[in-house]
């Protein structure tokens, strides 16, 4: 059996995951928290793969594009689901309303997102997908 990642048990793991993946390096990780800088570069692998999608989704909403696919993606979610649903398939219907849950749930998080860095910039245009989700949230909330 390979050694257990020091990191990986580390109370420190969480706080060392969030700096790796705000791209800090190895080297500058491990001296703020003692450990080597190989057992950080190794560590690296063992990122949580949600943490790291997360980090993907922030990459990505740098473009207007991930929001035009997240709403094509809904839109189908929500198509198979009325789909399902009149087809009497309950299974499949409640499994696609869990899906739309974490999609609008990503488009969210993609607005939040958008909007905050717009604020940054300084300009007004998130307003329009903003309402987007919030009506989308709204229609499924009832
Ligand atoms: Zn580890």
């Amino acid at each position: 059996m390979a050694r257990q990642c020091q990191i990986c048990i580390s109370k420190h793991c969480e706080e060392i995951n969030r700096a790796l993946l705000a791209g800090e390096s190895n080297r500058s990780i491990a001296s703020k928290y003692g450990f080597d800088h190989n057992a950080v570069q190794r560590h690296r692998k063992h990122i949580p793969a949600v943490l790291a999608k997360a980090k993907e989704v922030m990459e990505i909403t740098k473009s207007d594009d991930l929001l035009e696919q997240t709403r094509d993606l809904l839109n189908q979610a929500q198509s198979i689901t009325d789909e399902a649903r009149k087809a009497g398939d309950l299974r499949t219907a409640v499994s696609g309303i869990g899906q739309i849950k974490n999609i609008l749930e990503l488009l969210m998080k993609v607005n939040l997102e958008m909007a905050r860095m717009a604020e940054a910039k300084g300009t007004g245009e998130s307003r329009g997908p903003i309402q987007f989700v919030q009506m989308a949230v709204q229609q499924r909330d009832d």
